[in-house]
């Protein structure tokens, strides 16, 4: 790497780290964590105590180096700073070994240090010891760090006591990653990766308050599959699989973001229009049903019915009626020869 002259002209150059071998799947284990740019957590502050207090130094930090930067989700006794940029990272050097310990016990004395920004300036580091945050597979994703301003080494009990810190923290990261896929899996649909029934209900029930709130209007579209049967009966069970994961495809596409497709039962499907009135939820129904029929479909055509039901902000309404309104609608557009979208108030 070549040194970066031009930013410190006055002083000694420093030595940018080398990027791992397996650096890609390392960031891409790093931001699996969904850890980045998140708010302070207590668990993690203790850590960096813990750290600074067996290390006996000011400063302790986890940082996660990034691909362009270090992040810190945790700091002791550093001021302000949140990031820096990579390349003059200590801990950018500590993850090339996953697992040792590197210190550095006089900065000023380390050619690949004794330039760098936060030796020369703030926040004038003197000692650096960082342990690797190892993941299962072996990734080292940053490290517990601690610093100091003047120059010391660590004694062999500081430098367990810190090994232990990096091995608990990356715990701590491994639980949060499995409580995320715990919540997804609980909330999602794994056919079609549409929200499911339960999600819905939630979202549902948050609309409805925030409807109630702000007096906008609140859509709801509920959508079933025509003959859906005759599917699996003609080409089997995987076929009426595949024409499901299709449907929801073309749900989430045909929707603005802000929409909420979800898979509430077999091949009933629903769908939430924040901010929507009678009139555009009627557009939405009859944009889904006709997507449906333009579709290329493996096996045989597939068409919907849709009923649509709206909401007039009422504080004490049940978000449960509108879901009743437009199963009465969807009733109404089977009755009414299927491939249809049927308004609630046009049902009687
Ligand atoms: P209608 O137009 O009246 O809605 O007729 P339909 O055949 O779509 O409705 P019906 O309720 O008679 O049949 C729904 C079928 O959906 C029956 C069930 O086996 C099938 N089904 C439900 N869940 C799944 C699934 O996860 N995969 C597949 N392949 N089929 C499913
Ligand atoms: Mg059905
Ligand atoms: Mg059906």
């Amino acid at each position: 790497m070549v040194p970066r002259m031009q930013t410190a002209p006055l002083h000694t150059p420093w030595q940018p780290a080398a990027l791992p071998f397996n650096e890609s799947r390392r960031v891409a284990a790093l931001r699996a964590y969904d850890v980045l740019d998140t708010e302070t957590e207590q668990a993690y502050d203790d850590f960096t105590t813990l750290a600074s207090a067996v290390c006996r130094v000011p400063i302790a930090l986890i940082s996660l180096v990034d691909s362009e930067r270090q992040w810190f989700k945790s700091k002791v006794g550093l001021g302000q700073a949140t990031q820096t940029p990579r390349d003059v990272a200590f801990c950018a050097h500590a993850i090339l070994r996953p697992g040792e310990t590197m210190e550095v016990p006089d900065a000023t004395h380390d050619v690949r240090f004794a330039g760098n920004p936060l030796v020369v300036g703030e926040p004038h580091i003197r000692f650096y010891a960082g342990a690797p945050l190892v993941t299962p597979d072996g990734l080292s994703v940053g490290t517990v760090c601690v610093i100091d301003h003047e120059p010391r080494h660590l004694q062999a009990q500081e430098r367990q006591g810190l090994q232990s810190l990096a091995r608990q923290i990356v715990t701590q990261l491994e639980l949060r990653h499995s409580q995320a896929a715990l919540v997804h899996d609980s909330l999602t649909d794994a056919l079609t990766d549409l929200w499911n029934r339960r999600a819905f209900n939630r979202r549902l029930q948050e609309e409805w308050m925030r409807h109630a709130r702000n007096g906008r209007p609140l859509s709801l579209l509920s959508l079933d599959l025509d003959h859906f049967k005759r599917i699996n009966d003609e080409f089997g069970h995987p076929a009426g699989d595949a024409v499901l994961a299709q449907t929801a495809q073309l749900l989430r596409k045909s929707v603005r973001l802000s929409d909420l497709p979800a898979r509430v039962g077999g091949e009933e499907f629903a769908v939430l229009l924040p901010e929507t009135d009678a009139a555009s939820a009627m557009g939405v129904a009859e944009k889904l049903r006709r997507v449906l029929v333009d579709a290329a479909w493996p096996h045989a055509p597939v068409t919907a019915s849709i009923g649509v039901s709206s909401a007039a902000p009422d504080r004490h309404g049940d978000p449960h009626v509108l879901i009743a309104q437009a199963d009465q609608a969807l009733y109404a557009a089977k009755q009414r020869g299927r491939n249809r979208a049927q308004r609630f108030a046009q049902c009687a």
